[in-house]
């Protein structure tokens, strides 16, 4: 037990603020003292709508009902992301959040697949996955039989919000303001204090820097220094707006490449959240607010804003007396839509870690081990979208198809091809599933299967295939259309 509570100083109310106040306040309040402080004037960054399904067990370790948040943040579902024109213009592929086939104890579904499209007797690879087939019949439910694996569109703002009345309930102060001077120890360096412009201060022991790119504790002031990987990830701006729907929201995730980089269309209830990322070395900003005004559909609701940004990670997350929680740690672009995710982690993994009395350093280094591990994996995933390609039309896509990447996703691209092999390591966000999915529809297709697949005949084969088809069309008749399934469960329109 702590004899006194801990002062914790979030500093930023951005997403990463205030899903820290809300968990931190919902799992260990009564042990902390938790003060937030956010600025109206500077605002938050506005976008990070889209997520991935381990938001629903964070949510569910806050105690969070998923049709209330659903409606506080005209929230709509999402079953995986479809790309279009990233292997090839014309062309698309879903990666999609659910299993694809049945898993056997010695190999993966995807051996029983190449076999059965070398004889021409096996579907599409999607049509072994339910969340697939519902997302492009436009299908959903939350039942015990088709059992989805799903994730979330939301609107950002709202999600602030709700999570500030969570963590005003628990007890976190507020403050208004803005952070005028970082103040730190004179011997240790630590962090000792925010001073904000009215003069007030607000001494901590642990701070979190939610301050979005500019880093102002983790890098203004204790220079932590930047891991940039640009030679990777070679976009570095984006344009955002939002436009009114014009259809019912589908309950996917649309990403769109084009010559130099992509453009996001998220749906939420309400509006649609759409977005052009691109490499301001193949493109200028005015080329791409002029793309992205010209491919939207729906009467655009606010103007245009450009968001520059540096793919990368803080050397360290967590440096003295203050952890990075948020765009002030680093950012992967948001292809995956994995950023809020790791806000997430970062603040399960401080409650798991959770400093005994003072900060000493082993449990500092384990907190970093585990952040960069977990994002180096997640990189490599997402670099693998840029390299598997088969683009060349442009000289970024010709870029992104020579260049050199890290060797651990080379290994699994070589692995991949040579024997159909995915795999997934300890602690990894992005399953077999998402892989195999990933590559083959980059055009990564293995030369060969598992040999165990032969000892099954023909026939054989063919029932297996057909039975795990016919599996997830039973599983359809139970889902009734996205818009449908909203309007009965969450409908934002209950709200007001
Ligand atoms: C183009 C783009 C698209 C994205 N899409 C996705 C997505 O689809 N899915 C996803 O998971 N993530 C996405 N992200 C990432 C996501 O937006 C962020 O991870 C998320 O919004 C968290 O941001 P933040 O809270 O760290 O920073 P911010 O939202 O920038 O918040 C910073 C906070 O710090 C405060 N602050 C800063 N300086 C001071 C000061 N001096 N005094 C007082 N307060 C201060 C600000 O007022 C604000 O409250 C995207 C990011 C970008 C750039």
């Amino acid at each position: 037990m702590l004899n006194k509570k801990m002062k914790i100083v979030i500093a930023g109310g951005g997403t990463a603020g205030w899903i820290a106040a809300a968990a931190l306040s919902n799992q260990m309040g009564e042990l902390l003292d938790i003060t937030l402080v956010e600025s109206q004037e500077i605002g938050t960054i506005g976008v990070g709508e889209a997520t991935i399904p381990p938001m629903r067990t964070f949510h569910r370790l806050l105690g969070i009902n998923e049709q209330e948040f659903m409606r506080a943040t005209n929230a709509t579902f999402k079953l995986g992301i479809q790309f279009e024109n990233w292997k090839q213009v014309g062309e698309k592929y879903f990666h999609s959040f659910g299993i694809t086939g049945k898993q056997t104890l010695i190999t993966d579904f995807i051996h029983f697949w190449l076999r059965g499209r070398k004889l021409g007797i096996a579907r599409e690879f999607g049509d072994y996955c339910l969340e697939y087939k519902a997302a492009l019949k436009d299908l959903f439910s939350v039942n015990d039989q088709a059992k989805l694996n799903y994730a979330f569109h939301l609107d950002a703002g709202r999600y602030a919000s709700f999570l500030r009345v969570r963590s005003e309930a628990r007890g976190v102060k507020r403050v208004e303001g803005k952070i005028a001077e970082v103040r730190q120890h004179p011997d240790s360096g630590d962090i000792a204090a925010l001073k904000m412009e009215s003069g007030q201060e607000i001494p901590g022991d642990l701070f979190l820097d939610c301050t979005g790119m500019r880093g102002l504790l983790i890098e203004q002031t204790l220079q932590t220094g930047f891991e940039g990987w640009e030679q990777w990830l070679p976009c570095d701006s984006a344009i955002a707006i939002q436009t009114e729907s014009t259809a019912p929201a589908v309950p996917y995730t649309r990403s769109i490449a084009h010559h130099a980089g992509w453009r996001w269309k998220i749906p939420l209830q309400h509006r649609v959240g759409n977005g052009l990322v691109f490499s301001s070395r193949y493109m200028s900003d005015d080329e791409a607010i002029n793309m992205l005004l010209t491919s939207v559909e729906g009467k655009v609701l606010i103007d245009p804003r450009v968001i520059k940004f540096k793919t990368g990670k803080r050397k360290k997350t967590w440096n003295k007396n203050c952890i990075a929680v948020g765009l002030s740690s680093g950012f992967l672009e948001p292809l995956e839509s994995t950023s809020i995710h790791m806000i997430m982690t970062a603040i399960t993994r401080l409650l798991q870690l959770f400093p005994h009395g003072e900060i000493r350093q082993p449990i500092v280094d384990e907190f970093n081990i585990q952040a960069e591990s977990e994002i180096t994996r997640i990189r490599d995933f997402i670099i693998l979208h840029y390299k598997a390609t088969e683009r060349d039309d442009s000289p970024f896509w010709r870029y992104c198809k020579d260049m050199d990447v890290p060797e651990n996703l080379m290994h699994r691209i070589n692995l991949f091809k040579d024997y159909g092999r995915a795999y997934q390591v300890e602690g990894e966000l992005f399953r077999l599933d998402s892989w195999t999915q990933v590559m083959l529809g980059q055009g990564v297709i293995p030369t060969s299967y598992h040999p165990i697949v032969d000892l099954m005949s023909e026939h054989e084969l063919q029932n297996f295939l057909n039975g795990v088809a016919a599996g997830v069309d039973r599983n359809m008749a139970t889902l009734l259309t996205h818009h449908e399934f909203i309007n009965k469960y969450c409908s934002s329109t209950l709200n007001s």
